[in-house]
């Protein structure tokens, strides 16, 4: 059985305070992490903090981002090995954000998934179309296509432990959700991938998150989805009252 787990993204917000505060209010009611796991990925700034505030509680750590190598002349990138060293637990890759903002390409979102399994980190891995694509009817074509390059190389056993986040880029930020059944529908053809190119025992260990616009209102509905493992959240991650909704979601 795949345990469901939910990740607050908080893309470039919060300072190390703020981190501490949020943690303060969070940590003794986060659900038993054999129900839901929970996590904050949060920029590389406050992963110090962050560590040192959930030490002890059930508050997983991960980063947004990081390089695919682990040391060298590479001015202002953020080392896997040292993130390990940190005691950090999850890297998001491949957010459409910084697929768009920063030109990150399905290469590289390959290099960096293999040097996280080389640092002993798991990988959440955003795949997700925009809304021309959708509109296109081309959304199945494009996050398969983006599901294979990411994969690429890595093992069965590797893509078994790691997390896939379903991200359509038009419903990021936009307060505009997919319907249940949009989110299901693509997360089950994920998995379909995963077992032609696998096999069905991968294929249904391999946790599978929604992302975009996911809210307290909205998680139980997709979380009651047989494909859907988690949710990968933006702006409800940011309050401590909301997150606590959104881990909760079960109660
Ligand atoms: C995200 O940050 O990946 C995201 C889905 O954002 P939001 O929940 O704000 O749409």
């Amino acid at each position: 059985m795949r345990t469901p787990i939910i990740a607050g993204n908080w893309k470039l917000n919060m300072n190390p305070e703020q981190t501490t505060e949020f943690v303060e209010a969070v940590k003794a009611k986060l659900p038993d992490p054999s129900k839901v796991e929970s996590l904050i990925c949060a920029p590389a700034v406050d992963l110090d903090a962050l560590r040192k505030a959930a030490e002890g509680s059930n508050l997983h750590i991960g980063a947004e981002n990081c390089y695919f190598e682990d040391e060298g002349a590479f001015t202002g990138e953020t080392s896997p090995k040292v993130l390990n060293e940190m005691g950090i637990d999850y890297v998001i890759i491949g957010h459409s954000e910084r697929r768009g903002y920063f030109h990150e390409t399905d290469e590289d979102i390959n290099k960096k998934a293999k040097a996280i399994f080389a640092n002993n980190m798991t990988p959440i891995i955003c795949c997700g179309e925009s809304l021309e694509t959708r509109e296109a009817n081309k959304q199945e074509e494009w996050v398969v296509a983006q599901i294979k390059a990411a994969l690429e190389g890595l093992t069965a056993e590797q893509v078994s432990s790691l997390v896939i986040a379903y991200e359509p880029i038009w419903a990021i930020g936009t307060g505009k959700t997919a319907s249940s059944d949009q989110a299901e529908e693509m997360c089950k053809t994920i998995r379909e991938t995963i077992k032609d190119l696998y096999n069905e025992e991968t294929a249904e260990n391999v946790r599978i998150q929604y992302g975009g616009s996911v809210k307290p209102a909205n998680v139980k509905e997709l979380m009651s989805k047989p494909d859907i493992d988690g949710g990968l959240v933006g702006g409800a991650s940011l309050d401590p009252e909301s997150f606590l909704a959104l881990v909760n979601y079960q109660d």
